[in-house]
């Protein structure tokens, strides 16, 4: 569609007329609680309550995992033509971009994200991720080794079986999508428990399957909380793996819950605190900057691979800091994440607000110094919003430089050349992402052998397509998403050896 008919006024019409679907999606079909137990989605631009959702627990998590063994066991998908599975989710990814409009809706609405990021950014992300895997399927091989005379010895590469995927908030339908491609593509069934502020959008998907073809019990949704519906999948004994995004917290307790029940798999993408490094050769300053600043205040801060801690060489630092506060400015716009003009909307939830809010406070009382933002926005006094904010002055001991906040804050630390930048970058728990800017080939190069990080980036910040890994080094985990290498998360191998003697 042109994009000049997404006014705000069709996106709050639209947004009106939506019914929400709020049970779980079990088996093909939707299905309330056992006890009927529900929880609120709360509007995080308003405060208002959007929808009252199920709220699964032990029993519904059993019957989704029943019903995916089913399936995978019958061989309905998992056995199915490599080339039929290819259609049903090329199908489906077609499906997801036709139906645009309203995934747009439900997470802008779940989780406060501007509905142009979701036009522009999630979408495409989520129909690229079930297209790139649909187009695996009939590659995907095993081997035959060289042996002795007298046997036959190949490799085969197979599905694990029933897979859980427990999603964050920040992206909630790309990053099910991330996971739903190589999980479905390898012949997986699957339970996506999705997070409990950003409930709505799993369902849309679920059934979107069912109509591009996929049998029911395949791709099953299970709604709740985290402590609940997903404890209790982690811990369930007739599930082969988890596929995590989350927090690096509750992605130790996951590794946990599997030791104590079946020691299932269990792949982890979780935190980050993203160095962006700023050399002093580096000639184009402003394209660093608008870099920069969308790489931290972009969906709101809530980016696992957020550039936070932003490293500038000393002889440029103050006029980065000068023009960096000049393109926040002029990038990023407070308000209704409905209205196509917003490019900063609410953060997820009060909660959070309040959590974001209490770093900054903790950034003042360090000593560092607040150059702009620090506060909500005053015309919507109900909504979670925090302005983009940025401290100066900070060293890498600080709070604020070393844990993830999760939000619109931004840390400039300034360092000494790229040795120092790097010995910076790499002081961190984290190791999601990070990128230099700089001129010279060979400290470009160092970087990207040294620095500890899954994701680098050499002159730009936030590239990539389907075939750059997703995932980290340290307490950032041990998931690796997109590019073929994700294939391997989802099956396993098996040795077959023939006696031809
Ligand atoms: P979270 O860890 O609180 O929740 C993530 C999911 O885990 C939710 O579905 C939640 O319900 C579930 N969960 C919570 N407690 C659980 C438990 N005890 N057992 C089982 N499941 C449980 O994270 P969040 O606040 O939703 O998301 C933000 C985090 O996600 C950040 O740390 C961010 O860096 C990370 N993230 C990482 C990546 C990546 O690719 N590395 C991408 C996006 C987000």
């Amino acid at each position: 569609m042109d994009a000049s008919t997404y006014t705000h006024d069709f996106w709050r019409t639209k947004a009106g007329s939506l019914e929400f679907r709020t049970q779980h999606f079990i088996d093909g079909a939707y299905v309330g609680s056992v006890d009927g137990r529900t929880f609120p989605t709360i509007n995080p631009a308003t405060g208002e309550t959007i929808a009252d959702v199920a709220r699964g627990g032990e029993a519904e998590i059993d019957r989704a995992v029943i019903a995916a063994r089913k399936a995978f066991k019958s061989g309905v998908w998992s056995r199915m033509d490599p080339r039929g599975r290819m259609a049903v989710l090329e199908k489906f990814s077609g499906l997801i971009a036709s139906n645009a409009e309203e995934f747009a809706i439900l997470d802008s609405l779940d989780m406060g994200k501007p509905v142009m990021d979701m036009i522009n950014i999630d979408i495409p992300g989520s129909v690229m991720s079930l297209k790139f895997f649909s187009e695996t399927i009939d590659k995907i091989e095993g081997a035959v080794t060289a042996t002795t005379a007298s046997a036959l010895h190949y490799i085969l590469r197979q599905p694990l079986g029933v897979v859980g995927l427990i999603v964050p908030w920040n992206y909630p339908l790309m990053m099910a999508a991330w996971k739903l491609g190589p999980a479905l593509a390898t012949g997986n069934s699957v339970v996506l428990k999705p997070a409990e502020q950003s409930p709505l959008s799993a369902n849309l998907l679920a059934e979107l399957f069912i109509e591009a073809g996929g049998p029911p019990g395949v791709l099953n949704v299970v709604h709740g909380l985290g402590e609940e519906a997903g404890k209790a999948l982690a811990l369930h004994n007739d599930v082969d793996k988890i596929g995590f995004t989350g927090s690096t917290e509750v992605g130790k307790l996951l590794m946990i819950y599997s030791g104590q029940s079946n020691m299932k798999r269990v792949s982890t993408e979780c935190g980050g605190k993203t160095p962006q490094i700023i050399l002093g050769d580096f000639d184009d300053l402003d394209t660093a900057v608008t870099y920069a600043v969308n790489g931290i205040y972009g969906n709101q801060g809530e980016v696992c691979n957020a550039g936070s801690r932003i490293l500038v060489d000393r002889s440029i630092h103050d006029d980065f800091v000068e023009r960096f506060a000049a393109r926040t400015k002029q990038s990023f716009v407070l308000g209704d994440p409905l209205d196509p003009s917003t490019t900063i909307g609410p953060l997820v939830t009060a909660s959070h607000q309040k959590r974001v809010l209490s770093y900054i406070d903790i950034g003042r009382q360090e000593g560092a110094s607040l150059r702009f933002g620090g506060g909500t926005l005053a015309s919507a006094p109900s909504g979670a919003y925090v302005e983009p904010t940025l401290f100066t002055g900070v060293n890498n001991n600080m709070r604020i430089a070393r844990e993830e906040i999760f939000g619109p804050v931004a840390t400039i630390i300034p360092v000494d050349g790229a040795e120092d930048a790097i010995a910076i970058a790499n002081d961190s728990i984290y190791g999601l992402a990070a990128s230099i800017w700089t001129r010279d080939i060979s400290k470009a190069h160092t970087f990207a052998r040294d620095i500890e990080a899954g994701v680098v980036w050499v002159n730009c910040f936030d590239h990539g397509d389907m075939t750059s890994i997703w995932g980290g080094y340290k307490q950032t985990g041990n998931g690796r998403d997109k590019c073929l290498e994700a294939l391997s998360q989802y099956t396993q191998t098996k040795s077959v050896w023939v006696n031809l003697g």
